[in-house]
């Protein structure tokens, strides 16, 4: 019997006879109150593979679910696990399924290891232009070394910069924040480094172009120098830790910035290769913003996972100025997600799935309006809906 990793409910029937880590069986989780909408008043049927299995009662519990039973399905010995709705079939088939996880607990995530008052100084390894020929606007890729001190982070988390100078005070400046754009291992995957993804901000007042403080010293920056860093910071923007999950990533502008390192760990070959616990057989699907084909960032990595990774990438772009919506005005990524609702919201039913948003504050009405008329079409309220997901930590916003 493996009753005591199910709990102590008395309703729950467990039937499954012996079970190792190498059991090749799969299992039936029958569920009430588990999901989100519709699916919580229904009792569920959830098929896993063995090493799934506890991380799914995890959740279960978690999320308030109520577990009536556990079935096990016999299968001939040395056959494949079959697919099922928890776990997503159509993964890279010679991943192995590892025997040990990432930290899960959001304990385990490193924040504030330098504050303003004594920050890390990091020295600028590289700076270059993330944006073609024609593009608005500048914006640009900084890697810092982070190698002499006790920098890290994971992927998500933002790091703070202290600009040089002072402000109109005589103050020394205040902190920015901003998204992480690499993975824990760094652009070379070697460790000891932290990328960002920075937008020069810069606007119009009293016919004069005013420059952001931070923005502008950071696109200005040339390799050698040193800044003043802060944090790590952040815990709403972590990848979850399980392989199978579903990542829906929603980016306008640098708001790529977290989603390029998710990206770059689930697909990247020299980041799976550091990661034998985060082999990525989940659907990752990017839905990004912006207003030119020549101001998308990272393209040739992302066309590079398209080819090698189909079955597990999908990204679709909006790109405002050039396509339009189907009522004639600019496609902007609410356009993208109206378009796609049915799919979209048939993720959200899995439990499995996560949705990410990030960039621009503005960005976020747009997307609430398209979900509730996404959900209205399925007979969903979406400002249900979403405490709902945001309680079961799978609804996750970053806007500046
Ligand atoms: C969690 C988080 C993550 C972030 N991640 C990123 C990131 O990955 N990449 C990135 O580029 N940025 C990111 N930002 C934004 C970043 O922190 C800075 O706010 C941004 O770079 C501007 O800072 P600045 O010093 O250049 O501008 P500042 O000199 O501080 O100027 C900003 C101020 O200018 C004024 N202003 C701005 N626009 C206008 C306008 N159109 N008209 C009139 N006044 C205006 C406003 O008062 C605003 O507060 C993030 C912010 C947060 C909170």
């Amino acid at each position: 019997m493996i009753g005591p990793i199910f709990g102590s409910d008395a309703r729950m029937r467990v039937s499954t006879g012996k079970a190792t880590q190498s059991d090749g069986r799969m299992f039936t989780v029958v569920v009430e109150g588990f999901g989100v909408g519709l699916q919580r008043r229904a009792e569920r049927r959830i098929t896993v593979p063995f090493p799934q299995l506890q991380r799914l009662m995890q959740t279960i519990a978690q999320q308030g679910g109520r577990i009536l039973a556990v079935n096990a399905e016999e299968v001939p010995a040395g056959s494949a696990p079959a697919p099922s709705d928890a776990a997503v079939s159509d993964a890279p088939a010679a991943t192995p399924t590892p025997a040990k996880k990432a930290p899960v607990s959001h304990a385990d995530v490193p924040v504030n290891l330098y504050k303003p008052k004594d920050p890390f100084i990091g020295t600028v390894l590289d700076n270059y232009s993330l944006l073609a020929e024609g593009a608005i606007g500048r914006v640009n890729h900084i890697t810092f070394d982070l190698s002499e001190g006790n920098l890290h982070y994971v992927e998500g988390q933002s790091i703070g910069i202290i600009p040089d100078g002072e402000d109109a005070n005589g103050k020394p400046h205040k902190l920015r924040l901003y998204s992480i754009a690499s993975t824990r291992h760094g652009d070379n995957c070697e460790g000891g480094t932290v990328s960002l993804c920075v937008r020069q901000l810069q606007y119009e007042k009293d016919g004069t172009t005013i420059n952001g403080v931070c923005s502008t010293f950071l696109c200005d920056i040339e390799p050698g120098a040193k800044v003043k860093i802060t944090g790590p910071v952040g815990k709403e923007m972590l990848l979850p830790p399980d392989e199978d999950a579903n990542i829906i990533m929603l980016a306008t502008g640098t708001g790529i910035a977290p989603m390029r390192a998710y990206l770059r760990r689930m697909f990247e070959p020299a980041e799976r290769a550091k990661n034998p616990e985060y082999q990525f057989r989940g659907k990752a699907w990017l839905i990004m913003g912006v207003p030119k084909t020549p101001n998308l960032l990272y393209e040739d990595d992302f066309q590079r996972y398209l080819a090698e990774y189909p079955e597990n990438f999908r990204y679709t772009k909006a790109i405002s100025r050039e396509q339009q919506n189907p009522s004639g005005g600019r496609m902007y990524i609410q356009d993208r997600v109206t378009e796609h609702a049915d799919e979209i919201f048939s993720l959200i039913e899995d439990p499995k799935t996560h949705v990410y948003m990030c960039g621009l504050r503005g960005m976020e009405p747009g997307i609430d309006e398209a979900m509730t008329a996404a959900a209205a079409a399925k007979g969903l309220e979406w400002s249900e809906l979403r405490p709902q997901l945001k309680k079961a930590d799978r609804w996750h916003v970053e806007t500046y």
